[in-house]
């Protein structure tokens, strides 16, 4: 994992104390990487507080089992956690899924499906726009801030220790990665069918893969 998604991977547990500091309550099993506990937060005066970041894990399509060869929705008992990096196609899958006739492991099967499914889907635009712009205000920021105190030094409206100012920028990069995960989260909010319920079925790469579950249609994201 690079620094920027140990640091992204750190904003979102820090978002999830932060969401369910407001409803009052613990967070029991903060997920590793960026998408948030996996169901809304109850406060006890009974109000939800539907964390937006939150991912819903499942698998809802049929697998062949290659020890019994019956072709079935396999059966779901929830989800573990991954550190494994991502790289290229690479899929990863986070829920445990069991063959419901000889109870096989059906993760290998649910691997293969998900690179079948996804390799040909592309990062939507608006994507991949947020990202680029992600990516140029965190680098581009500094790089500007610096150019401007340097111009200040030159022209000797301030000293060389205003370049202390520059220790604020890792205070600026919380709010942006913040903003930037929100962002990306609301892609999963549409869907063609106008109805969206998306269910996360693993990571491609480091893209997370997503199906709804009305229509079927398939989302691509990345943070
Ligand atoms: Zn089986
Ligand atoms: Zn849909």
């Amino acid at each position: 994992m690079d620094s920027s998604s140990a640091l992204r991977s750190r904003m979102g547990i820090a978002q999830d104390r932060f969401f369910a500091r407001m409803a009052m309550v613990p967070v029991s099993s903060p997920c590793p990487f960026a998408g948030g506990s996996m169901d809304p937060i109850t406060s006890p005066i009974g109000v939800t507080v539907k964390n937006p970041l939150a991912l819903s894990h499942g698998w809802s399509l049929e697998l062949t089992c290659p020890t019994c060869q019956k072709r079935a929705k396999p059966r779901v008992t929830g989800w573990v956690p991954s550190h494994e990096l991502h790289f290229g196609n690479t899929p990863t899958i986070y829920s445990t899924l069991h063959c419901g006739h000889c109870g096989t492991d059906l993760k290998a099967a649910a691997g293969d499906q998900l690179v079948e499914l996804f390799s040909p889907v592309a990062i939507p635009a608006e994507n991949r726009l947020l990202l680029f712009l992600f990516v140029a205000a965190l680098a581009g920021l500094p790089i500007g801030f610096c150019l401007f105190l340097a111009l200040g030094i030159w022209l000797e409206w301030w000293s060389s220790a205003a370049f202390q100012w520059l220790a604020l920028f890792p205070v600026l990069a919380g709010p942006l990665i913040i903003w930037f995960n929100r962002r990306v989260a609301t892609l999963r909010q549409k869907c063609p069918c106008s109805q969206p319920d998306f269910e996360f079925m693993g990571m491609l790469g480091r893209s997370y893969c997503h199906r709804c579950r009305n229509c079927g249609d398939l989302l691509r994201l990345r943070d």
